[in-house]
């Protein structure tokens, strides 16, 4: 039998560089790793392309997708709502990939509560100060928005305790290398292992 793919959390402020982190992950070391996209109702950003980022829909779209379950969890962040696929991630899961969905505190905590099994990993700036000019020089983002980013990050870092691992990112490649480690690990866990000691017991 195929064993399930891990499902991999990844959260943390915004501006930590999880998208960059996750891009990074992927590019490198990408076999059977999958990234779940997500359905927003937040108009693109420049450069940003239907279903390569997100799924972009109105808000009564959204609202009839939730309506329909489609959603393993969703979230109103910074005035948008946002949500994972259910087909999408339990089809791959199924294909015996790893998932990554890459989502805010609040999406993390809704699944774990239903995906207990999943590894949680927190991304954390290296500071404040650097958030902020992270935030600052991707240039997306007005005053207004920044300062509220900003002050959503410091309650966001208060979950991090609910997290199996944190990693800093002081590096892209480092911090992409770290993730892969902690996917390694993960899959050769006992538990997940499925061994059937029959075969290798004597006589
Ligand atoms: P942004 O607007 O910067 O792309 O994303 C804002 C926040 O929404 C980020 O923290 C991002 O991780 C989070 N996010 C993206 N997709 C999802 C999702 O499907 N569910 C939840 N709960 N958060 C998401």
């Amino acid at each position: 039998m195929k064993r399930r793919g891990l499902l991999i959390v990844i959260s943390g402020p915004s501006g930590a560089g999880k998208s960059t982190i996750c891009r990074e992950l992927l590019r490198s070391y990408g076999e059977n790793l999958e990234l779940s996209v997500s359905a927003t109702t937040r108009k693109p950003r420049d450069g940003e392309y239907e279903g390569v980022n997100y799924f972009f829909k109105d808000i009564e779209e959204f609202a009839k997708m939730a309506g329909n379950g489609e959603f393993i969890e969703y979230a109103k962040v910074y005035d948008n709502y946002y949500g994972t696929p259910r087909k999408y991630v339990m089809d791959k899961l199924g294909e015996g990939k790893s998932v990554i969905l890459e989502i805010d505190v609040q999406g993390g905590m809704k699944v774990k509560e239903a995906f207990s099994e999943a590894v949680f990993i927190f991304i954390m700036p290296p500071s404040f100060e650097d958030l902020r000019r992270r935030i600052e020089n991707r240039g997306t983002e007005t005053e207004q928005d920044i300062c509220k980013r900003m002050k959503n990050a410091y309650s966001e870092i208060n979950y991090a305790t609910y997290y199996d691992y944190i990693v800093v990112n002081n590096d892209i490649k480092e911090a992409a290398a770290k993730i892969s480690c902690i996917i390694t690990a993960e899959k050769c866990r006992y538990k997940r292992c499925n061994i059937e000691f029959e075969n290798f017991r004597e006589g």
